[in-house]
């Protein structure tokens, strides 16, 4: 799952509007960007084996700080904490800690059960949509398409850049995905792992679209 967590970061805007689409993109993609991190680090594990799933040649071995459901809980609740703390918006601060457990309701559709419910422990949980090219396409792609459409009638360019940056956003996003799908699979894990910190740059980029763009009342 990849555009699928951007989708739920474009929709939030319809009913957040005080929050970026940075911050936004942060939390539902909060835990695929620590766990680049967390394998460099080798505190977690992948594999990389053509063929394991439909749709991704990844075996997620061991990811119990990223991604088991006890830690998802807790980095909701620190990142929800530490923006009520600084911008004093608790409306804001709930939505970002429920985008963060999103992304864990979003893998468990797609992966193999291979998500801890616990860091520790045997239990693991997916309901394996990866199993299907057709069934993940038919789930991510439609998901991406109303995110974006809701945030494009959630605010309005101020600029050109507000206008263009945000499909070029959206282009970039879905080629990815692309990429993801049909590519060749990766090198190595060190390859996944320095490609997966560039996502810190569609946070950016998230960031900046956002600041050229007005963000209209909810409706
Ligand atoms: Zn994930």
């Amino acid at each position: 799952m990849f555009i699928g967590h951007f989708a739920l970061g474009f929709a939030a805007k319809s009913v957040a509007p005080r929050v970026s689409l940075g911050t936004l993109f942060m939390a539902a993609q909060f835990i695929d960007l620590l766990w680049p991190t967390l394998l460099l680090l080798g505190l977690e594990r992948v594999r990389i084996e053509p063929g394991a799933t439909a749709v991704t040649p990844l075996v997620f071995e061991h990811y119990p700080f990223s991604h088991s459901l006890l830690a998802v809980l807790g980095w909701a609740v620190l990142l929800a904490l530490v923006y009520g703390v600084f911008r004093r918006d608790r409306h804001g601060a709930v939505l970002l800690g429920a985008l963060v457990l999103s992304h864990w309701g979003l893998d468990l559709l797609v992966h193999r059960p291979d998500l801890p419910l616990l860091p520790w422990g045997d239990v693991r949980l997916g309901l394996d949509a990866w199993s299907s090219l057709p069934l993940t396409l038919a789930l991510e792609v439609p998901q991406f398409w109303i995110g974006v459409w809701l945030y494009s009638r959630s605010t309005v360019a101020r600029d050109a850049a507000g206008r263009w940056g945000l499909w070029g956003l959206v282009l970039f996003l879905f080629a990815i995905h692309g990429v993801n799908l049909f590519g060749a699979p990766p090198p190595s894990v060190q390859a996944i792992a320095w490609a997966g910190q560039l996502q810190w740059l569609l946070v950016l980029w998230g960031w900046w679209v956002d600041r050229h763009r007005r963000a209209l009342a909810p409706v």
